[in-house]
């Protein structure tokens, strides 16, 4: 398959505006491409070499970018950078100087080319890499079209930007080889539990549903977390779980899915990336506590050795390092609380309800003063829920985390229902939670803020229809170094125009693709004409607005945008509110 038809591809993708449109083109794209070619294509569309928890990224520089095109074209750095801010882009800039230069390569480049070339750059590491790197990448580009070289640059310097998400993707892929989109349960399910989309395309090309409907857990694939909703009445949780739940601990650490085959281990965060290398004393401590193969989920925080007291989620984060040494190790000691397990010797625990989960946990881990199970009470009154949630906030917990006890209570892999209800509370505003919100757009500031941006665009997640929906513009709660790292940080995913994925009624001064999701926290939730979040639902031409929204400061780098708060859960809150207001 040659390398212009998805560069083709990338260009229409990238002038739509239109989900549907989007999912359309992906259709096409995918039925015309040959059946052992489809997990790379799907790779390279969402703009990566391999699925996310392989860890594998090509680490290539614009500046390195920047002097492989030169030496491909015969021009000094300095005319390719002045091009690069003239146009805005490295893309743009590599594409037009081709073009200026006026030859077409005699060769074409194929799909199979760029992605072998492509995954060898992002396998090279060590002395002599960016070299070795350097090099392959300009045989791809002397043999790019115009067209070829602005994606191939923006891809290697992970700049692709069109902002395709696993759930277009999925609805393509199952629109294009089952002519269905209600068969993407299946195709949802096999992604969940091995964390490829790629490898799920693949079978589902060459060897149909039925294949994909038998992809199950394998040791070292992380399996994609089950989420909870959240809620802030303990009466309406109760209810909500039939009386009766388990209540436990919502410790504020990391989550890790930790995984063991005889004596290798793996873990995974929250976001899939392999944190294994980050905490060598927790594997100490899980092999000691476990001697099985297993998959357990669990919350790693940092603890003070002497009065085994939880440390504040922010200290765990010096434990984020490239290179965890003994200094790490000792000065922040962490500990796990294992709160639930998907997989033991050989089977696959994730369809047994909840109790059964549990009991296994309660038989096989031995506890100790670094590994712990979740606190965990069974209770079927507010009393008891109340008093509860108040001891894990003396415990330095964040709250609840209230289980459903019923025959249905799976691990669901990659969702987020109402099987787990968060039930936590913050002080420091009216609002019962904070919201994760994603950044779409910004404002230009005034003042001192001119030509900067002063205000970000923010908004919520709407699983049901792939969209980011606008909740607020934020301005405060930002210091001088938030707005120099803000800036930094959406440099690289600033596009011309709204992102096909964002529902907005507002116009912002600069766009962004979908990517980073931040912590805000507001006064409260009203109705609102200018805000597209729960537009229409609760009332004609309204949607809900957060008043007085705050930075708090807290960047979550650990959720992706489909992992911010969603439209369902803001709609919640919003009545949930109310219902204190009545009270
Ligand atoms: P949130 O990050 O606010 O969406 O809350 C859900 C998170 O709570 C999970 O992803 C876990 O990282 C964390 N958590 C802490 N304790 C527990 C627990 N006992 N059960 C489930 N999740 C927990």
């Amino acid at each position: 398959m040659e390398y212009s038809k998805l560069a083709e591809f990338y260009s229409r993708i990238e002038s739509t505006t239109s989900r549907t449109l989007m999912t359309q083109l992906l259709v096409e794209l995918f039925k015309n491409t040959p059946k052992e070619l489809i997990d790379k294509v799907v790779y390279l569309s969402v703009g990566r070499i391999a699925p996310e928890y392989t860890g594998l990224e090509y680490n290539f520089g614009e500046k390195l970018a920047i002097k492989a095109l030169s030496q491909v074209l015969g021009l000094d750095e300095h005319t390719i950078e002045e091009k690069v801010i003239e146009l805005g882009d490295l893309g743009s800039a590599g594409e037009v100087l081709l073009r200026d230069r006026g030859m077409e390569p005699k060769e074409r480049l194929t799909v199979e080319e760029v992605y072998d070339t492509l995954l060898e750059i992002a396998k090279t590491t060590g002395v002599g890499s960016l070299k070795k790197k350097s090099e392959l990448f300009k045989k791809l580009l002397s043999k790019a079209t115009p067209l070829e070289a602005k994606y191939l640059l923006r891809t290697v310097t992970e700049r692709l930007r069109l902002g395709i998400g696993d759930n277009t993707v999925m609805d393509a892929l199952a629109l294009a080889f089952t002519g269905d989109r209600k068969n993407r349960d299946h195709i949802e399910r096999a992604y969940n539990l091995s964390s490829d989309l790629g490898y799920v395309a693949k079978v589902l090309a060459q060897e149909g549903l039925e294949a994909v409907k038998g992809i199950g857990i394998e040791l070292g694939r992380p399996i994609r977390p089950m989420l909870a909703e959240r809620m802030a009445i303990p009466s309406l949780i109760l209810k909500k779980l039939g009386g009766r739940c388990g209540a436990e601990y919502k410790y504020d650490g990391e989550r890790i899915q930790a995984h063991r085959k005889g004596d290798q281990f793996w873990l995974y965060s929250r976001r899939l990336e392999n944190i294994t290398h980050q905490f060598p004393d927790l594997i100490e401590f899980l092999k000691e506590s476990i001697p099985h193969d297993f998959i357990v989920e669990l919350e790693c925080v940092v603890i003070d050795p002497a009065s085994g007291q939880i440390q504040p989620f922010q200290v765990l984060m010096n434990r984020r390092v490239k290179y965890v040494s003994r200094f790490h190790i000792l000065k922040y000691p962490v500990a796990g609380f294992i709160f639930d397990i998907l997989y033991l010797d050989g089977e696959d625990l994730t369809l047994k309800p909840y109790p059964e989960r549990r009991e296994v946990l309660e038989k096989v881990v031995k506890t100790t003063d670094r590994i712990n199970l979740a606190h965990r009470k069974i209770v079927d009154s507010v009393e008891e829920l109340e008093s509860f949630f108040h001891q894990a906030i003396e415990d330095g917990c964040e709250g609840l985390v209230c289980k459903s006890l019923a025959e249905n209570s799976i691990y669901e892999a990659g969702k987020r229902g109402y099987l787990w209800i968060k039930y936590k509370r913050d002080y420091r505003s009216h609002l019962a939670d904070t919201l994760d919100l994603v950044v779409v757009g910004a404002f230009y500031g005034k003042g001192q803020r001119a030509g900067r941006f002063g205000s970000l665009l923010m908004a919520c997640y709407d699983p049901e229809t792939d969209q980011f929906k606008t909740v607020c513009k934020v301005g405060t709660g930002f210091t001088e170094d938030d707005f120099d790292k803000l800036e930094n940080i959406l440099k690289d995913h600033r596009i011309p125009h709204r992102h096909p994925r964002v529902n907005s009624i507002l116009s912002a001064d600069m766009w962004f693709e979908p990517y980073l999701v931040l912590e805000i926290t507001g006064a409260e939730l009203t109705y609102s004409p200018v805000h597209t979040c729960a537009w229409d639902k609760l009332k004609p031409s309204r949607g809900l607005g957060l008043r007085f929204p705050r930075f708090t400061g807290r960047y979550r780098f650990d959720k992706r945008p489909e992992d911010a708060t969603t439209e369902k859960e803001i709609i919640e809150m919003f009545l949930q509110q109310r219902q204190y207001r009545v009270i």
